[in-house]
């Protein structure tokens, strides 16, 4: 297959030498503004770019311009691209942003320094033991299930105060709450939901916001935005 814009971060129309930004200082300054907007440093939102799919020679631009968060929604595949651009770049950080089977709980707690997708006390039980294990405790957040639908993954919003129990009482902190809001809706009401179930809870972490609603997301307190395509174009 051939492209005409072989470079994912560079748009095509750059070709000429027009100063146009990056996808990367595109998303960066979209969130800086929003952050503005709502009287928080752009320095107070963590940019996770979901780099699921995308292959080491994808990421290595994203990397040459600074950017250190990254997310993956697969064990395997992380385990298989990431120790050798943790080999020669210092500084990364890795977010597990997709579902977790218990029996990969430890390999993800020997991997990964955040994890996004606790949803069940049969997994906040592995990840203790892993945890206690390996020696290694990434930051937990818990997912939770915010347009309470059927096939998505997190917990049920009236199961959460029960699976912080659980998270307590087996020694695993846990750092704020995930979600991702119903598709082709307004996300704005989940995300404000998501942000007053964090404020009743005393935690401080809030992880929400992709491509199309990072900045929506920032304006209501988002403290980490998982953003892919907006980054990378379209997955395959
Ligand atoms: C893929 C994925 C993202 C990124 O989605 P984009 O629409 O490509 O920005 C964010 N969060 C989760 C949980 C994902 O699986």
């Amino acid at each position: 297959m051939t492209s005409p814009n072989p470079d994912p971060a560079v748009p095509a129309d750059d070709a000429a030498g027009d100063h146009l930004a990056t996808p990367l200082e595109g998303v960066r300054a979209a969130i800086a503004r929003a952050a503005g907007l709502a009287g928080r440093g752009a320095d107070t939102v963590e940019l996770i770019a979901v780099s699921k799919t995308r292959t080491a020679e994808e990421i290595a631009p994203l990397i040459a311009a600074g950017q250190r968060s990254f997310g993956e929604n697969r064990v395997q595949e992380a385990e298989g691209k990431w120790p050798a651009l943790r080999a020669t770049t210092p500084g990364l950080r890795l977010h597990l942003v997709g579902q977790l089977q218990s029996n990969k709980a430890e390999a993800a707690v020997a991997l990964f320094d955040v994890i996004h997708a606790v949803d069940r006390p049969s997994l906040v039980k592995a990840l203790a033991a892993a945890i206690a294990k390996t020696g290694r405790t990434p930051e937990c957040f818990v997912q939770v299930n915010i347009g309470e639908e059927a096939q998505k993954g997190g917990c049920a919003i009236s199961d959460l105060p029960g699976l912080l129990d659980t998270a307590r009482d087996a020694g695993l902190p846990i750092a704020g709450l995930m979600a991702v809001p119903p598709a082709d809706t307004e996300a704005a009401p989940y995300f404000a939901l998501l942000a007053k179930l964090a404020r009743d809870h005393a935690l401080p972490g809030l992880s929400m916001g992709m491509s199309g609603d990072y900045e929506t997301a920032v304006m209501l307190g988002a403290t980490c935005v998982r953003v892919g395509t907006a980054l990378f174009g379209d997955r395959a």
